[in-house]
């Protein structure tokens, strides 16, 4: 997406260790109108795979996943990274490594949010190695359900998700894909 590579190449900083830092528009504060016409590529990209439900991770997957949901008339659910104290019921968790914040966290989802008939689109913000789509992934997975897509608004092609994702036979889009980062500059595929 054009728009969204020019935004990148306007507002984005290349830090140490191959990351993006884009919290000008999606990670921090967040450009609304950009999100919405993000969330009707998604639509647009996966219209056909009767989706049923938009699966994200917290925080930074929801403005996205949110204009994605809308845009295709269904719900999204987010996992949580944390287990809040007022979940008493059954859940799904998996364990996700963050490439950012070097922790693992467990993330988890109510069981009652997912369901066997389902067909999900996971979307998030980043696509590294992919740890956090498999997460999402596994939970989408035990309850049953059917992924029929994942959507990433940037992917960086260079690292292990991409290729993961797309052997293992997931329809992966990706916004915006980027080849390398070449002296402090995005270079994209
Ligand atoms: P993965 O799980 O694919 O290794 O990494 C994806 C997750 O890590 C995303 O959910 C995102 O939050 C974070 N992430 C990975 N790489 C970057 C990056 O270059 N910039 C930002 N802002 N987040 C990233």
């Amino acid at each position: 997406m054009e728009l969204l590579e020019e935004r990148i190449k306007k507002d984005g900083v290349v830090l140490p260790g191959d990351v993006l830092k884009v919290n000008s528009f999606l990670n921090h504060q967040i450009d609304p109108q950009l999100m919405m016409t993000l969330g009707q590529e998604f639509a647009r990209l996966f219209k056909d795979a009767g989706v049923t439900r938009v699966l994200t991770a917290e925080a930074s997957g929801i403005a996205p996943g949110i204009m994605a949901a809308y845009c295709l008339g269904v719900p999204m659910v987010f996992a949580r990274k944390k287990k809040p104290s007022t979940v008493t019921d059954a859940v799904y968790t998996a364990e996700v490594f963050s490439y950012t914040k070097q922790v693992t966290n467990t993330i988890s989802v109510e069981a009652k949010f997912l369901d066997a008939n389902d067909r999900i689109l996971v979307i998030d913000d980043f696509l590294a190695n992919g740890e956090a789509a498999k997460g999402l992934i596994s939970l989408a997975e035990q309850a049953g359900a059917e992924v029929v897509g994942v959507g990433v608004v940037v992917e960086k092609a260079f690292q292990g998700g991409h290729d993961w994702l797309v052997n293992h036979g997931y329809h992966l889009e990706a916004l915006a894909s980027i080849k390398e980062f070449a002296d402090g500059q995005v270079i994209f595929n």
